[in-house]
């Protein structure tokens, strides 16, 4: 629980403070600050030393536990809605902690209104940890909803609202762990850094996309990113955790055909309308080349022992099975999002034409929502999707990353399988690939080390929840989820001990 706000805080900042990109943004920042009364904030550095708030060695885990709980509630309440995102009504909420417990923090907005935060712990000379997560949330209808989606409501165990899953609790569990390392002085092997950034639901350019072009230097010495995009699930009881470390690569290609234009009492032999029909006919009827790479064969052997037959044989030994006739055909009516990770895919989203029924327009346009494997290299892809839809297509990429994965081999994946499966015994615990795309691609390019991995095992009946309706958290998961994560922290940071043996 927020206990004082920012009553205790005074900011000492002098002239020479860093200054943020947006300075007209930052400016307004604080003068709103100003006119609570609580504190004269100048710049996007704010510097406070003067509360040392628990300098006991060790945490008092269920104090904790308490508070992240209540965080949790407040962070939902706070419209992070995103259009329009306001990010910086949640980088205030983190602010206003941070001055609390005395931590030294910077906030940056993108752009007015999108505001990006972050602290940092620091440590020896171990490559650093960023512990990331992303304000914003997409819509929420509150028709389909049984309780007010912001207003964070705890009901028989579970906290709703939109944010819950994604990524409001992921967050408070960083920001738990982050405030425990704090409060506990514990000496650090690394930097720890808590950053919380706007604008993932749209691309993250106003987030963490921003960030790294913007302020690389904050960036430098990390070596490591935990994100969303991974964690635990319970299935018919069965807890089955996976550490996302690569994605598809999305490609967002429109595609223009152009002919003469006329009346439509008079068709003509050809015109941009037929043109585009007839290459999407090329294309629809086109299948990229299906292969299974490393990482997804990893994935599928991870998980095949939870499905029935033939499909447990099948995900053993994918590379076999995707050569059977018919096999690809089922898989993607069985399981679309499985049929994805096995290659280069394109659904056709939108179109667009004549603004008028009788008048053929000299232009048309189709969207189309590409996701590469990621080792494909995206030059060659471009080459060959020209090749099917016909020099008579002109093609833009509207948005486009690099691909990238990360390697299992270190020593975090190595305490997050510990730890996970200290807590759940029985669990599965396997590296994943993602067929959407979160944050985590912007570090991979970077060339941190990224997992998607939550400290949270979510009842398979709620993970509709995300982006659906009546998104909600389980309490335990936020308690359970703030011990776990120290420990995570504990074994990968810190250099002793931050909790009592329970
Ligand atoms: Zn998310």
């Amino acid at each position: 629980m927020l206990k004082g706000k920012m009553m205790l805080y005074r900011t000492n900042l002098g002239p020479d403070a860093r200054s943020p990109a947006k300075p007209e943004a930052m400016a307004r920042v604080a003068a709103r600050r100003w006119i609570t009364g609580t504190a004269q904030l100048t710049a996007g550095v704010l510097f406070s030393a003067a509360v040392p708030a628990h300098a006991s060695g060790q945490i008092d885990l269920a104090a904790l536990q308490d508070e992240a709980v209540e965080w949790v509630q407040q962070y939902i309440r706070i419209n992070t809605v995103n259009p329009p995102g306001n990010e910086t009504r949640g980088a205030e909420f983190f602010a206003e902690i941070f001055e609390a417990e005395g931590i030294e923090y910077e906030m940056v907005e993108s752009a007015p209104g999108r505001g990006n935060i972050w602290a940092r712990i620091e440590g020896g000379d171990e490559p650093g940890l960023l512990l990331l997560h992303h304000m914003d949330v997409v819509p929420a209808d509150e028709r389909f909803w049984t309780t007010d989606p912001l207003a964070g409501e705890l009901r028989d165990g579970y906290i709703y609202g939109r944010g819950a899953l994604d990524t409001k609790a992921s967050g408070i569990l960083h920001l738990a762990t982050f405030l425990a390392l704090h409060r506990t002085r514990t000496p650090l092997n690394r930097d720890v850094v808590f950053m919380a950034t706007a604008d993932e639901e749209a691309g993250g350019f106003f987030g963490a996309g921003w960030l790294v072009d913007n302020r690389s230097e904050l960036f430098e010495d990390i070596g490591f990113l935990l994100n969303e995009g991974g964690g635990g699930s319970v299935v018919q009881g069965k807890v089955q955790f996976g550490v996302e470390v690569t994605q598809k690569v999305p490609y967002w290609v429109r595609l223009t055909a152009t002919g003469e234009p006329g009346h439509g009492s008079r068709p003509l032999v050809s015109y941009a309308s037929l043109v585009m029909i007839e290459a999407l006919d090329r294309f629809r009827r086109y299948q990229f080349d299906a292969r299974v790479i490393p990482a997804v064969d990893r994935h599928f052997k991870g998980m095949a022992e939870r499905y029935p037959e033939p499909w447990r044989s099948r995900f053993q030994d994918l590379s076999s099975a995707i050569r059977e006739p018919g096999v690809l055909l089922e898989l993607q009516e069985y399981a679309p999002g499985l049929h994805t990770l096995v290659r280069n895919t394109c659904s056709i989203t939108r179109f667009g034409g004549s603004e008028k029924i009788n008048v053929v327009s000299p232009e048309v346009w189709a969207e189309i929502d590409c996701r590469l494997l990621p080792d494909q290299d995206p030059e060659s892809w471009l080459a060959e999707l020209q090749e099917v839809l016909g020099p008579d297509i002109e093609m833009e990429v509207l948005m486009g990353f690099t691909p990238a994965v990360s390697s299992i081999d270190t020593g975090l994946y190595e305490t997050l399988r510990e730890v996970t499966l200290e807590t759940f015994p029985e669990a599965s615990f396997v590296p994943q690939v993602s067929g959407g795309f979160t944050d985590s691609h912007f570090f991979r390019d970077i060339g941190i080390v990224s997992y998607g991995y939550s400290a949270t095992a979510t009842p398979a009946e709620d993970s509709g929840g995300v982006h659906g309706n009546d998104e909600r958290v389980t309490e335990e998961n936020v308690r359970r989820g703030v011990e776990m994560t120290i420990k995570i922290l504990e074994r990968f940071a810190a250099t002793r001990p931050i909790m009592e043996e329970q």
